[in-house]
């Protein structure tokens, strides 16, 4: 669905629930990663789009004038309610938490956002690793934005979202989805250097491209400690290397200390350090609308994150497996696992002609060989989050 009709769609929500149409009306968007998998902690490189898919928040002052936000959720029985008046500390229900982060980042800065009713609504499916939660958080801030006359910069609006998925739903993320979601471009990529938090759009406007967005709906519950381990050990290898993070070692470097580390910690290595190197290459590629190159980056990335760094699961690699098999001349230059792995979604580079075929054959393969239905999205860049109304 359009933008557009989306928030309209909203609208009308909100005039039914409230009995009044909304003041305010703010979108931002979920995103998906192109290519730089697990490189984010390893001061690396990530190349994510926005992606059409939003949270959406419409609101207005309340009519009792009460210093009280109440969040309506769209997709949750439970009503959410913020009491300005006294501090700002997460509590039930869970999911007004991340609201409730950005509200307190507001606060901090000495700006008060007064009294709200609001409702959400998102089409960005949630904990399938397409950054709702992001999605929600920079919302929440632009409508912010919007209610008290304030334009935060976007990089510190995007850490005060960070700071708020820390601090107040106790997940320890990068700054990726924050960074896409505030920042994104219609028709752009955004290259995100995480050493220093530098950014810059990347164009991708080419008509004849799409991305499709495969979520094999399976999330594979492991012992909760891969990631953590997955970061030690590049912290351990960097350390043996003697340098401050995997950033700083080339391939060849990585060759000659291969004996100062275990077999299982160069492989992680091996994985960070062509990652970074495959999306600088993704960079050059996509400035020359190269797809053929970007796609067979793409598998590349997709095989070191299931050999080198073991995060994919059989779902994810029968996805690749499907994208592979059709191939470019059915349409498809490329794919692999996004995210942080056991399950989620694959991306993929293809013909925009093809889009439908792709699915439809993409979704037929997939369940025949898992018993499990798939979800497919196209999409396109998009723009970052935006005030439709206010
Ligand atoms: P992801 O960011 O990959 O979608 P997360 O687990 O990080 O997955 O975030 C999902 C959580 O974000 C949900 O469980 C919910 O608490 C919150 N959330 C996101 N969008 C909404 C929404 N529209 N309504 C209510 N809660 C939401
Ligand atoms: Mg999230």
């Amino acid at each position: 669905m359009k933008l557009q009709d989306l928030a309209s769609h909203v609208s009308s929500e909100f005039e039914k629930l409230y009995g009044r149409p909304p003041r305010w009306i703010a979108a931002a968007p979920g995103r998906v990663n192109i290519i730089g998998e697990h490189t984010d902690y390893n001061d690396g490189f990530v190349l994510p789009m926005a992606i059409e898919y939003y949270s959406v928040m419409a609101a207005d002052r309340p009519v009792d004038g009460r210093e009280v936000i109440t969040l309506r959720s769209t997709l949750e029985a439970e009503v959410a309610t913020i009491d300005l008046t006294r501090p700002v500390r997460p509590a039930a229900p869970k999911w007004g938490n991340y609201p409730r982060g950005v509200v307190a980042g507001f606060q901090e800065r000495g700006i008060q956002p007064g009294g709200l009713d609001v409702l959400l609504h998102s089409t960005v499916p949630l904990g399938s690793g397409l950054s709702s939660s992001a999605a929600l958080e920079v919302c929440t801030a632009t409508l912010l934005e919007a209610v008290t006359g304030t334009t935060l910069d976007p990089v510190e609006k995007a850490l005060l979202c960070q700071k708020a998925e820390h601090d107040f739903a106790g997940v320890p993320c990068g700054i990726m989805d924050q960074f896409i979601s505030a920042l994104g471009r219609e028709g752009h990529l955004l290259l995100l250097d995480c050493r220093p938090r530098t950014t810059e759009l990347v164009p991708m406007s080419d008509p004849s491209v799409a991305l499709l967005i495969i979520n094999t709906n399976v999330k594979h519950e492991l012992s909760g400690g891969e990631y953590a381990e997955r970061r030690a050990q590049c912290e351990e290898a960097a350390r043996n290397l003697g340098v401050e993070s995997l950033r700083d070692v080339t391939a060849v470097q990585l060759e000659a200390g291969k004996s100062k580390i275990s077999e299982t910690v160069y492989r992680r290595a091996r994985h960070v350090i062509g990652e970074i190197g495959r999306t600088v290459d993704a960079v050059g590629s996509v400035r020359q609308s190269d797809w053929p190159a970007v796609g067979q980056l793409m598998y590349a990335s997709h095989a070191a994150l299931r050999d080198d760094y073991e995060v994919s699961c059989e779902e994810l690699d029968v996805v690749v497996e499907i994208a592979e098999a059709i191939g470019e001349r059915g349409g498809v230059y490329g794919c692999r696992m996004t995210g942080g792995g056991f399950g989620g979604c694959c991306v993929a580079l293809v013909k925009a002609s093809a889009v439908e075929d792709i699915s439809k054959k993409i979704a037929a393969d997939y369940k025949a060989r898992t018993g499990i239905a798939a979800t497919i999205f196209a999409s396109r860049p998009a723009a970052g989050a935006t005030v439709v109304k206010g």
